[in-house]
């Protein structure tokens, strides 16, 4: 058996389902995970979604999104654990409370970097979100899409694709997303409500990071702060897509976010353009990701972070 059929295997007799998002949930993870909670309800199983972190408010329209409980919130035991999108068990925060009263883990993701933590994995490294391996996962299991697991397929590839423009799209990703249309998914609407409902204590946050803005070559990196993120209002999760002003520089090859989260801690957002796989620099800091995105978490001061992370990446750049 092949480990899609594996894993459908368990899909087919799991009766009660914990879901689990992981930290800092992106569109990806939230929009995957709410539609596959709403086909195994269709199916007639118990699931449940367990948040680590909370979803952010340009994602809570997601169908789904308000029955999500926090970390610990989840009531009972479960015969399946299901996480899609999270390439490592590190990755799941305080949810490792629910985690401990659920049956084997089933690990279905598009990340090369995935650690196979699983009883049961399917990866699909080639896949342009977790999305797409959802959508397939969906109809394996017989269940007619409809407009709500529709909505969170849309928004889990739109979001991981940079709205249909990265490396990793093909004709399929937008063969899956006209279907997705054709059940009744409005673009404009989507677009509107993931990137232009901002706060306008994000775009001050944005100000702020793009002080620090440094461009070296083909590199190209800025740090959010505490400071910045107390006098802007911002919340940390607005950091998100911060990463994209450094990338989208002209002869930028490698994008880096420096967020210091103050205790010592730094948080590292990698982008690459054409040829440098960041997740091999993510590695080596404990992260991971994909080629062309990734993440890690150093335990130094963003001095520190600097020059640990820039002589990694200037190296990768050689
Ligand atoms: P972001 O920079 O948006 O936080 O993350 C980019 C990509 O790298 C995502 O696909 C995410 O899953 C992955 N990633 C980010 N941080 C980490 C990390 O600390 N560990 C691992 N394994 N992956 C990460
Ligand atoms: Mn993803």
């Amino acid at each position: 058996m092949n480990e899609r059929e594996q894993v459908l295997q368990r899909l087919r007799a799991a009766q009660r389902v914990l879901l689990v998002l992981h930290v800092r949930p992106d569109g990806d993870s939230i929009g995957s995970t709410l539609a596959m909670a709403r086909a195994l309800r269709a199916l007639g199983k118990q699931a449940e979604v367990v948040a680590p972190d909370p979803i952010p408010p340009n994602l809570m329209f997601v169908p789904g999104a308000e029955a999500a409980v926090a970390a610990g919130g989840t009531q009972g035991t479960f015969d399946t654990a299901l996480f899609l999108d999270c390439a490592s068990l590190d990755r799941i925060g305080a949810a490792t409370l629910d985690l401990s009263r659920a049956g084997p883990i089933v690990n279905v993701d598009h990340h090369a970097s995935n650690q196979r933590y699983g009883e049961v994995n399917y990866i699909e490294p080639n896949a342009a979100a977790c999305g797409e391996v959802t959508y397939d996962l969906i109809h394996d299991l017989g269940v007619a899409l409809d407009p709500d697991i529709a909505l969170g397929l849309y928004v889990a590839i739109v979001t991981d694709t940079g709205s249909f423009k990265y490396q990793s799209v093909t004709a399929r990703t937008h063969r899956i997303a006209a279907e997705l249309l054709d059940l009744g998914v409005r673009p404009a609407e989507v677009g509107r409500r993931v990137w232009d409902s901002r706060t306008l204590a994000s775009v001050r946050l944005e100000a702020a990071a793009l002080a620090t803005l440094v461009q070296d070559g083909e590199l190209a990196y800025l740090d959010v702060t505490l400071p910045m993120l107390a006098q802007s209002g911002a919340e940390a999760y607005e950091t998100e897509g911060l990463v994209n002003l450094p990338r989208s520089l002209e002869g930028v090859e490698v994008a880096a976010l420096f967020s210091d989260e103050g205790r010592g801690e730094v948080r590292v957002s990698l982008r690459s353009t054409k040829r440098v796989d960041v997740s091999g620099i993510a590695v080596q800091f404990g992260g991971g990701g994909h080629a062309r995105a990734a993440g890690c978490t150093l335990q130094l001061s963003l001095d520190e972070a600097h020059q640990a992370v820039l002589a990694a990446v200037r190296n990768a750049l050689r």
